[in-house]
C-alpha cells in the first residue's frame, strides 16, 4: 500500500519547480492532487503526468493572492474528492530585485501579497476542511531572510519569507487543537525557473555595481544548487505520518549554504 493512499493534497505553485516536483512526489505515493497555479497550461502537463502514474489530478487556475480564488480552490477540491489532508503553500515570486532606495511601493506590495498574504489565505481557507480529520500544512519559506542576508535588492522577498516563518509558527500553535500540523521549509538555492530569473536580474544589478553572490557554487555539500526533487522528498516526509510529532518546525534544506 502506498503511504498516502486515499489522501487529498492541494499544492500551490504546482506548475513549476518545487511545487511541481512535490505534486508528482505526493501523487507517486498515492495522493490525489489539486494543482493550483496562475498558469493553467503548466498544471495541465502535471495532471497528465499524475494520471500516467495511476493517480488523479485537478487543475485549478487561480491567483493565490486573491481570497475568493483561494476559497474557490478548496471548494472545488472537496467537491471533487470529499476530503482534504495535505496543503503545500508554496507559490511564490522573487519580485523586483531592486535596492530599497529605488523599490516602488507597488512592487513591494506585489511581493508581499504574492508570497506572504497568499500563505495566510492558503492556510486560512484550508482550516474548515482540515479540521475534520486533522492534516499537514507545509509552507515554503527560504534561507533568505531567515538565515542569510546576502542577496542585494531582495528586501521585499526576504521580508515575505521571514514573515511566512512567523505566521507558520503561530498557525502551528493555533491549529494543534485540531491535529493540524504546520511546518516551514527553508530551501537554499534550488534549480528552478525562479532562480534563473533571479540570476538574470542579478546580471542587471551587476551593471550598477552591487556585489553579487551566485549561489550555485555556494553549497558545500554538493557544490551545486539543490534539485526540486530533493525538496519534494522533504515535503513528502512532512506530509506523511512519518513526521506525526513534528509541528511548528523550520527545516533548512540547503546543502549547508546558509552556514558559509
Ligand atoms: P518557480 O517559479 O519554478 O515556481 C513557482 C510557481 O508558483 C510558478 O508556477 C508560478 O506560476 C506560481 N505562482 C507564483 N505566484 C502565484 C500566485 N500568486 N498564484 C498562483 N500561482 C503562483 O519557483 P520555485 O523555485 O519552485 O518556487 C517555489 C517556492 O520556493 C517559492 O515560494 C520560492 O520563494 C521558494 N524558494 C525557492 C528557492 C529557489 O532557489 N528556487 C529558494 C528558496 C525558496
Amino acid at each position: 500500500n502506498k503511504q498516502l493512499e486515499n489522501q487529498v493534497a492541494l499544492v500551490t505553485g504546482a506548475g513549476s519547480g518545487i511545487g511541481r516536483a512535490a505534486a508528482l512526489k505526493l501523487a507517486q505515493n498515492g495522493a490525489k492532487i489539486a494543482l493550483v497555479d496562475l498558469h493553467k497550461d503548466h498544471v495541465e502537463e502535471v495532471k497528465t503526468q499524475i494520471e500516467e502514474m495511476g493517480s488523479e489530478g485537478l487543475v485549478l487556475e487561480a491567483n493565490v493572492a486573491h481570497p475568493e480564488e483561494v476559497e474557490a480552490c478548496y471548494q472545488k477540491t472537496v467537491k471533487q474528492w470529499d476530503r482534504l489532508d495535505i496543503v503545500f503553500a508554496n507559490a511564490g515570486i522573487n519580485g523586483e530585485v531592486t535596492p530599497i532606495e529605488d523599490l516602488e511601493p507597488k512592487d513591494w506590495e506585489l511581493t508581499i501579497s504574492n508570497n506572504l498574504t497568499s500563505t495566510f489565505l492558503t492556510v486560512k481557507y484550508a482550516i474548515p476542511y482540515l479540521k475534520t480529520n486533522g492534516g499537514s500544512i507545509i509552507i515554503t519559506s527560504s534561507i533568505n531572510g531567515n538565515r542569510i542576508f546576502k542577496n542585494f535588492g531582495m528586501s521585499a522577498y526576504s521580508t515575505s519569507k521571514i514573515g511566512q516563518m512567523g505566521f507558520g509558527k503561530m498557525a502551528a500553535l493555533e491549529l494543534a487543537q485540531y491535529h493540524i500540523r504546520v511546518n516551514i521549509i527553508c530551501p537554499g538555492a534550488i534549480e528552478t525557473n525562479i532562480s534563473e530569473n533571479t540570476w538574470k536580474e542579478k546580471e542587471k544589478l551587476k551593471k550598477v555595481e552591487i556585489p553579487v553572490v551566485y549561489p550555485e557554487g555556494n553549497q558545500p555539500l554538493e557544490h551545486r544548487a539543490g534539485k526540486a526533487e530533493q525538496v519534494a522528498d522533504l515535503v513528502l516526509f512532512l506530509a506523511s505520518s512519518q513526521s506525526s510529532h513534528i509541528t511548528g518546525s523550520e527545516i533548512f534544506i540547503d546543502g549547508a549554504e546558509s552556514l558559509l
